[in-house]
């Protein structure tokens, strides 16, 4: 049996060398590997120890300052610096920064991958030259159940998905080493119309057409709120969700041709998701139109990410949501290879406060210790004092948090692949150590040259963000 179990992970280990290209593959850490030698000499034999370690996805939402970037990044140097101090990996930024500086976002996205962290674009699904396109094309419109057209294109529009993929391709290849590609809460056109003013969307030619196709029936018109329980709305309900999935996958599935390497990761709107795992919001989530779980099963989303920002919410109904929802969210995406990270509330907006002393370590521990794969902070530095205890600030904000996600950190990884190369040497380890119970590989070399050993490791879902390095001096 044991014999049997070795023979598949080694087909396991040559299948994932041979795959080339990761596809629909979760990012669930950061891969961190440690030597215990910095310098050894030629011709001699030497047992190298290589500790593995793997630590959770740790970040906040931050775009520099374009100003900042273009005179020295004095700024940039000091953020990194201080996201550093607090156990930071991963940097969230508006790709607006990069659709208007390219260059600048070039830079800092360069800088941050030689500081060691992960760098995703926000998108806020804006469109560059969206509204000429529609002035143009006015046959792509969304339409209502009576027949007049919105200013805002139909997802389901073979127009539309070539317009989309252009400008897909135009913003990607500004910001090409991004190693994520997140658009914020995304949502069925409109859905905000169909919630307040009863307006149902979309009634164009292509969307009638495409209902028909499915359900052998002219799309029904409807009258909301009175036909709200009626079997006519369920099915438009039904059929706006699957449109939506349909254009989740065909946006990720963009991103991913022309970019392979930039891991998908999709922030659920709160409300869809409480929706299907909670089961509050129901007719408001109706409008929005997600399908959560059939989102989480497409190949092309790759992580999945919500932000309930739980500090608007009295103290017992964090523990309710926390303890039905996270499990749910975490447990379910992982059964389909994808991870998940959650975003913790720093930011001040009217009645809506930052999580207090006490609660930042307790959402954590909701999250990483739960089984979620990140955690991440909207907004960096998002407040000086907090308007509900003027005594909390932001430094104590993120020092709580920093000290709450080490628990987590330097866990050891027993199953990497490690590749050993320079000198002489080119070694390739696949497979568990029977005795590494601490991730530290015992490996014996004898370089055959003067120069420097690289040493990388791979372990599927885990990027590893920097090689070690060995000098090799002496001749023989
Ligand atoms: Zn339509």
């Amino acid at each position: 049996m044991r014999r049997v179990f070795f023979l598949l992970s080694c087909l396991f280990f040559i299948f994932l060398i041979g795959s080339g290209e990761v596809y629909a593959e979760g990012l669930f850490g950061i891969l961190k590997l440690k030597v215990d030698k910095s310098t050894i000499s030629v011709g001699k034999e030497t047992l190298l120890l290589i500790k593995v370690t793997r630590d959770p996805i740790v970040g906040v939402q931050w775009t520099p300052d374009p100003l900042d970037l273009a005179t020295g990044g004095i700024q940039l140097k000091r953020t990194l610096e201080d996201l550093k101090k607090h156990n930071c990996n991963y940097i969230s930024f508006h790709l607006a920064l990069a659709i208007q500086y390219p260059d600048l976002a070039r830079k800092f996205i360069d800088i941050a991958h030689r500081n060691g962290f992960l760098v995703s674009a926000l998108w806020d699904k804006k469109f560059p030259g969206a509204k000429k396109f529609i002035e143009e094309n006015p046959d792509v419109c969304m339409v209502d159940q009576e027949g007049n057209k919105e200013n805002s294109f139909c997802i389901n529009n073979p127009k539309v998905r070539k317009f989309v993929e252009k400008c897909l391709r135009e913003i990607i290849q500004k910001c090409p080493d991004i190693d994520g590609f997140i658009p914020n809460e995304p949502t069925y056109p409109l859905w905000n119309k169909t919630y307040k003013e009863g307006k149902v969307y979309c009634y164009c030619d292509i969307c009638k057409e495409k209902f028909k196709e499915k359900y052998k029936m002219e799309m029904p018109k409807v009258n909301l709120p009175k036909d709200r329980n009626l079997e006519c709305w369920k099915k438009i309900v039904e059929f706006r969700k699957d449109s939506f999935t349909e254009w989740i996958d065909f946006i990720f599935s963009t991103v991913k041709k022309i970019n392979p390497k930039i891991n998908t990761q999709l922030i659920f709107i709160p409300h869809s998701v409480e929706n299907t795992y909670v089961g509050d919001y129901v007719s408001e989530s109706e409008a929005y139109g997600a399908n959560v779980d059939d989102l989480v099963k497409l190949k092309s989303v790759e992580n999945i990410q919500a932000d309930p920002y739980w500090g608007n919410i009295s103290a017992d109904r964090v523990y309710g949501l926390v303890s039905r929802f996270i499990p749910r969210f975490s447990d379910f995406p992982h059964r389909y290879g994808k991870s998940s990270y959650f975003w913790l509330q720093g930011f001040e907006e009217g009645k809506s406060h930052v999580l207090g002393p006490g609660e930042v370590a307790e959402a954590v521990k909701a999250t990483l210790g739960m089984g979620c794969d990140g955690v991440i902070i909207w907004l960096y530095k998002g407040f000086e004092r907090s308007s509900k205890n003027p005594n909390y600030t932001w430094e104590d904000y993120f020092d709580e948090f920093s000290k709450a996600v080490e628990k987590y950190m330097n866990r050891p990884v027993v199953d990497a692949l490690i590749h050993i190369k320079g000198c002489g040497i080119e070694k390739k380890l696949k497979g568990k150590f029977p005795d590494n119970k601490d991730g530290i590989y015992k490996i014996k070399i004898k370089p055959k040259k003067e120069g420097e050993i690289i040493i990388t490791a791979y372990r599927e879902g885990l990027r590893l963000l920097r090689e070690a390095k060995i000098k090799v001096r002496g001749k023989y």
